[in-house]
């Protein structure tokens, strides 16, 4: 198999640092090799950002035009979907579907952030009577590293890149070890659209190497960072040394509270939907579902009936719900997870395990899985699985509800079931979630900031703001008295 070339200052060239392979998870077979940036890629990269960011040509460029580039990728993608989805269920095992729904979100999150780029406008904040004009613009950083996790990778990568270059930087992104070919596209398909050689470089690579190279460069101005808390903090630490920004999207465990008002059975189907679409491994997965005793039983039963019913299987399989996850390491360790629930005391009602299918023993596949039994302090309910297992425990009223969906260290996102809205929004407020979903979940928009609070983030992309990260506001005065200053006649 050929190798891959990455994309480093413009041009495509073998990488200089160490082997790395990527490799289908439904069968361990091999999708594509490539050689992971090396130090001296770090460096022609951020040499050429810090050079391409500058560069009147670009920087003078009116917003029109900028968007102009980002409106071509958005339509490159689309026209490319197909294949695009096809290489990213490849490269990470999501189902097709699930992959085909990530690329049509980048593609709408460039002509997104291609109108926010058009409409930003600086503000003239000056008092009426002021003998000053002031004026408030909104400038770019400089050079940006973008370093996003596997599993979404097109979708987190265009939410870094898109506002990143709409706003006037330059990206220097280094997708997962895991994941790398998408990344790869992207910055084939923003040089076909025309931007400028060295504003996007790609360098593939072990966090620990490239990454920590990349965040340590001294003309790196953000962090954008996408992945575990644990690496999210070690990046804030750098930052804070370093004395610059950092966006972090990080871990989560999130609640899904179905309260006795509920619609069974539209819970449910959420329900499913939030834990074991994209096999779990989500940030934003629904973990911990807390039900009011009244419905208890019942919810707890249609769920586990529809969770048997899920389909698992190769992600080309039209009709399955839930592909392999990511490696056999992740497996094993979210069966050990199991192992430690049951050593908690929990009771598995579904799932638990590997599915018994010989068909499917080549991949890194695991069954739907529902526990029962466990208290919230438990173990697998504080720690994040990222895998398709759904811990539901019972609650009898609201203030011991919130209790227990809060006492968690992360805070990225909750559901909440009801059809009494005035008592859902009570409850939305009282939780401590960057995101609460109401009779829905993991539904998104991207005008709407997403982020999380406590140690599932800092800073929020999308929507306005999710430009406005990547920039930095100049005040100009404009003295108007004809005094330079008191001292003055
Ligand atoms: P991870 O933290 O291990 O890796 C994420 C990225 O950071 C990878 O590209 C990795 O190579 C890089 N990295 C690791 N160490 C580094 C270092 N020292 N310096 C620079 N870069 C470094 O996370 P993962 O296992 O790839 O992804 C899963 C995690 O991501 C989960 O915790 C999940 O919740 C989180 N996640 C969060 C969001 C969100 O929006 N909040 C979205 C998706 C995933």
């Amino acid at each position: 198999m050929s190798v891959l070339p990455i994309f480093v200052a413009g041009q495509w060239r073998t990488g200089k640092g160490e082997e790395m392979v990527s490799r289908f998870p439904a069968d361990g077979s091999e999708v594509a090799r490539l050689n992971a940036a090396g130090e001296q890629d770090v460096a022609e990269a951020i040499a050429a950002a810090d050079r391409a960011w500058r560069d009147p040509a670009w920087r003078n460029r009116v917003p029109h035009e900028r968007a102009a580039v980002l409106h071509r990728v958005s339509k490159l993608i689309m026209a490319r979907q197909e294949e695009l989805a096809q290489l990213q269920s490849r490269d990470n095992g999501k189902p097709l579907a699930e992959t085909r729904g990530l690329v049509a979100s980048a593609a709408a999150t460039a002509r997104y952030f291609a109108a926010a780029c058009e409409v930003l406008e600086g503000e003239l904040p000056t008092p009426r009577s002021a003998a000053v004009m002031t004026l408030s613009e909104y400038e770019p950083l400089g050079v940006v590293a973008a370093i996003t996790p596997w599993n979404s990778p097109i979708a987190s990568e265009m939410q870094k890149v898109a506002p990143a270059l709409a706003a006037g930087n330059a990206v220097v992104l280094k997708p997962a070890e895991a994941t790398p070919l998408m990344a790869l596209k992207l910055a084939e398909l923003f040089e076909q659209a025309g931007l400028p050689a060295g504003l996007l470089s790609v360098l593939p690579g072990k966090g620990s190497v490239i990454g920590e190279a990349i965040v340590r460069h001294p003309a790196v101005r953000k962090i954008s960072f996408t992945g575990g808390t644990r690496t999210g903090r070690h990046l804030a630490a750098i930052a804070a040394e370093r004395l610059i920004p950092a966006s972090l999207e990080l871990g989560g465990k999130s609640p899904t509270i179905v309260l006795d008002d509920a619609d069974l059975e539209q819970a449910a189907r959420g329900i499913c939907y939030g834990i074991y679409s994209s096999a779990g491994q989500a940030c934003i997965a629904g973990a911990r579902l807390f039900v009011q005793r009244k419905l208890y039983q019942p919810l707890v039963a249609r769920v586990a009936q529809l969770a048997r019913g899920l389909r698992v299987g190769d992600p080309f399989t039209p009709g399955i719900h839930l592909g392999p996850l990511i490696s056999a390491a992740h497996r094993d360790s979210v069966a050990a997870y199991v192992a430690l629930a049951k050593e908690e005391g929990g009771r598995v009602l579904v799932g638990g395990e590997a599915p018994a299918d010989p068909a499917l023993s080549k991949g890194s596949y695991f069954l739907p899985t529902l526990i029962e039994g466990l208290d919230n302090r438990a173990r697998v309910c504080q720690e994040e699985i990222f895998g398709p297992v759904l811990v539901a425990m019972p609650f009898d009223d609201e203030a011991e509800l919130i209790a227990m969906a809060n006492d968690s260290v992360y805070g990225l996102a909750a559901g909440i079931w009801s059809r009494d809205f005035p008592r859902a929004l009570r409850l939305a407020r009282a939780l401590e979630a960057g995101t609460v979903w109401i009779n829905t979940y993991k539904t998104f928009s991207i005008s709407t900031p997403f982020g999380g609070f406590k140690e599932s983030g800092l800073g929020r992309e999308k929507g306005m703001q999710g430009i406005k990260a990547y920039m930095q506001q100049k005040s100009i005065y404009l003295g108007l008295s004809g005094q330079s200053n008191l001292w003055s006649d």
